[in-house]
């Protein structure tokens, strides 16, 4: 059984490697030129891929094997285990699948599509946004707010019946709901992550709080609003995710608004011993019309051929994108040639992001301003202080957002769809301190797009941020001591060695323990951003 195993996984690795590969060209020529066959080429590249995953036969065998317990080597037992995940969400029958399928991308067009009705005219969700995030006016706020919560209405009926096919579809498959299936297909442990965040909950709280109160304050001043409340349209954007960085704390645009972003880029990754060359050769940085708009990296063919889009203009935050994707690309780039191609990845998409988002973060760090982007010591001192803040501040609030999202996204699944709307408000008040608008019954949570579009994910944004101050604590600790990062090769030797090189053949978590000499520790995070003051 043993050799006939291994002979299934040399097979199935044959078969997914070309897919693989002309997958992922698709979907890069689409990014760079959206037209419509490019389009067709991609649906068509996806479902050849897919197909592979469809089948009923080689499931049942795999699932068999999976069962055994037969004695095989680690990698084959990883391998296996990773063909096992992906075959899965496939095994829902073909009409039923694209029943989903149809019923998510109509979510995901109503979203694209809707315009509000705002000030007796329409209005889309972008200038919406732009109102919460400049108008003065506090009674004009209250009504671009409203106006953004207009698409839940419409959203929440289909979102709920798409729920219950995906539930149904989960119990076919043998798993409690679709909620446990996601996570166990993520090796993601339910009990362990929600007391993990059940710690971070009340590590958070006072820091949060003291942050919020003097926000609000803050803002209240700005928007000359008297009384104690915290209504939702005080802040810059519909949920209350991010910063509100305007006309709170010293930006950094100004630092980078003569850079070369490109270089920058560079020069941090040589900095750790990184080579980045041959990465920004094969990129596509700059805005050109029919291009996507957004940023991301992709491993082609998990043989070096990895590429980043990026959007580059001369400000803060396309310097923390760059330094953001980059980091993803080393973690491709770096991967061990001699491993099976099912395992050269990431061990975990929490563990990319990890690796990306302590890079990304650099461009809000003092020694990172002064070593890298070349800003004088004294410019460095004056806003090191409000760079620091706003990077606390930016982690803060949207630990707590993720928090509400996270624990309410595992109600929709078990609550049948009763008291949603109650509910949705009992956490924003809870975690994010909001002071839910009086006698509110609408479908707010519903105007979130990430609950359709996709599901079960937004605890691992939680889970990398968590993983990328734990590197940074141990690099601090062990490699650069003490507490370095840039102009020091030995970070890229050990991310290398440690990180890159072991791909999947851990589970994450044993390979974060292999790494670093723990299993994920908020305690680090909590150091690094809640105890922490500015
Ligand atoms: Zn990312």
């Amino acid at each position: 059984m043993n050799s006939e195993i291994s002979k299934y996984i040399a097979g199935h690795t044959a078969v997914i490697t070309p897919l693989h590969k002309d997958y992922s060209l698709k979907f890069w020529n689409l990014s760079l030129s959206g037209n419509e066959e490019c389009e067709k080429e991609l649906v068509a590249a996806k479902e050849r891929y897919l197909k592979v995953y469809n089948n009923r036969e080689e499931f049942k065998q795999v699932r068999e094997w999976k069962a055994s317990q037969v004695p095989i080597d680690e990698l084959q037992a990883r391998q296996l285990r990773l063909i096992y995940d992906a075959f899965v969400p496939n095994q829902i029958e073909p009409e039923i699948l694209r029943d989903i399928i149809e019923r998510e991308t109509q979510i995901e067009n109503l979203f694209n599509t809707f315009r509000a009705k705002f000030e007796g005219g329409e209005a889309s969700d972008n200038q919406l946004r732009e109102i919460l995030r400049t108008e003065t006016d506090i009674g004009r706020r209250r009504a671009a707010w409203e106006a953004t919560k207009q698409v839940g209405h419409d959203v929440a009926p289909r979102l709920l019946e798409l729920i219950a096919i995906r539930n149904s579809e989960a119990r076919k498959l043998g798993y409690a709901d679709y909620y446990s299936m996601m996570f166990e297909l993520q090796e993601l442990d339910e009990k362990q992550v929600f007391m993990l965040f059940d710690r971070l909950e009340q590590l958070s709280e006072r820091a949060f709080g003291e942050l919020k109160g003097e926000l609000d304050a803050i803002l209240k001043s700005k928007y000359r609003v008297n009384g104690s409340e915290c209504f939702p349209w005080l802040y810059s954007d519909p949920f209350f995710q991010e910063f509100p960085t305007a006309g709170v704390s010293e930006s950094l645009d100004d630092v980078f608004k003569d850079s070369d972003i490109q270089a920058l880029t560079r020069a941090h990754y040589t900095s750790i011993g990184l080579d980045i060359e041959d990465l920004l050769q094969r990129a596509d940085l700059y805005e050109r019309q029919g291009k996507s708009q957004h940023a991301f990296c992709l491993d082609v063919d998990h043989e070096g051929d990895v590429r980043v889009l990026c959007n580059i203009r001369k400000n803060e935050r396309w310097m923390s994108t760059m330094l953001h994707e980059f980091g993803h690309a080393v973690y491709d780039k770096y991967n061990d040639r001699t491993l099976p191609f099912l395992l050269r990845t990431p061990a975990h998409i929490l563990t990319t992001e990890a690796i990306a988002m302590l890079n990304g973060r650099m461009s809000k760090n003092p020694e990172w301003l002064i070593k890298i982007a070349g800003l004088s010591q004294a410019d460095a001192g004056r806003l090191s202080k409000s760079a620091f803040k706003t990077l606390r501040s930016e982690m803060l609030i949207f630990l707590r957002w993720a928090i509400t999202l996270v624990r309410f996204e595992r109600k929709l699944y078990r609550s049948g769809g009763e008291n949603l709307n109650r509910l949705w408000w009992e956490y924003v008040e809870r975690f994010q301190k909001i002071t839910p608008p009086p006698n509110r019954d609408q479908a707010d949570w519903a105007s979130k797009n990430h609950l359709a579009t996709s599901p079960v994910y937004y605890q691992n944004y939680v889970l990398g941020e968590l993983m990328a101050s734990q590197l940074l604590r141990y690099i601090h600790r062990e490699i650069a001591k003490p507490d370095g990062y840039v102009e020091n090769p030995e970070v890229g030797f050990y991310l290398i060695e440690n990180i890159f090189r072991p791909g999947a053949r851990y589970d994450w978590n044993t390979m974060l323990r292999r790494a670093t000499g723990e299993d994920l520790n908020p305690q680090h995070f909590v150091a690094q951003f809640v105890e922490a003051s500015a």
